[in-house]
């Protein structure tokens, strides 16, 4: 079962002597199960080429299907209950909500999907105790650490099920520890059957993926399956 499906996707910002050709014909199939790293330089489109996958944004050109979906055909509703119901996204900045429990951090997307109040505090404890902080429900962001707060998001990007998890530099903030907690829920996922697609600069960090991928100047470089690293 392919879960993305990217032809020829080109992104140009802007226009005459401010064209940019962020990406120039990216085809790319993406299987379910799979790990992905992309790395990159700077400027090398891997931001560009998210927002596409993550229904942020759309082609110039070219085709992107997720999970069989045409994504070109959808209205700003439709894309926003895409993103909602099939991705889960972690960033670099852990983007949860001050002030609030991680329980509450964690139900949210399920609040937007119109799950019930029960059902949805079931839900996210589970996915809390999947990262390894059910003891943590009762916590506000502040009274967490950088690696916990990123564990928090993860459970929250895991909350409803998606059809892919998809991380921007996700270990981009934090220590050596932080990071190996964040790469083993990810090698969970991964055992578990999710599809998995990482940004990173770190060699180690994209050494866990099963498949990586490098970015040139807006296309594919090169895309070649891995032995894993696992520590
Ligand atoms: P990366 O994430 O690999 O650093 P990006 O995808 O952010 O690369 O950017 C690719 C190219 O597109 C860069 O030259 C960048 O300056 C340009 N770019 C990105 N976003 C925009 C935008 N909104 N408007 C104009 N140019 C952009
Ligand atoms: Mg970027």
């Amino acid at each position: 079962m392919t879960v993305l499906d990217v032809r020829a996707v080109t992104k140009v910002y802007g226009d005459g002597a401010a064209t940019v050709h962020a990406l120039r014909g990216v085809s790319l199939d993406v299987e379910r199960g799979e790990y992905v790293a992309i790395m990159g330089s700077s400027g090398s489109g891997k931001s560009t080429l998210m927002n596409i996958l993550g229904c942020l944004d759309i082609p110039s050109t070219g085709r992107y299907l997720l999970d069989g979906v045409d994504v070109s055909r959808l209205n700003d509703r439709q894309l926003a209950l895409v993103r909602n119901r099939r991705i889960g996204f972690v960033f670099q900045s852990f983007n949860l909500i001050p002030r609030t429990t991680a329980v509450a951090n964690v139900e949210l997307p399920l609040a937007y999907a119109g799950v019930k109040p029960a059902e949805r505090r079931r839900r996210a404890l589970v996915a809390l105790d999947m990262v390894g902080l059910a003891d943590r429900a009762g916590h506000e962001p502040n009274q967490l650490s950088g690696g916990q707060q990123q564990r928090v998001a993860v459970a929250r990007a895991l909350v409803t099920e998606p059809a892919l998890v998809l991380a921007d530099e996700p270990t981009g903030n934090l220590d050596s520890r932080s990071t190996e907690d964040i790469l083993r829920i990810f090698d969970d996922l991964h055992a578990a059957g999710r599809t998995i697609v990482l940004i990173t600069h770190e060699t180690d960090v994209a050494a866990r993926a099963s498949r990586l991928i490098r970015l040139f100047d807006g296309q594919i470089a090169s895309d070649i399956w891995q032995e894993r690293i696992l520590t």
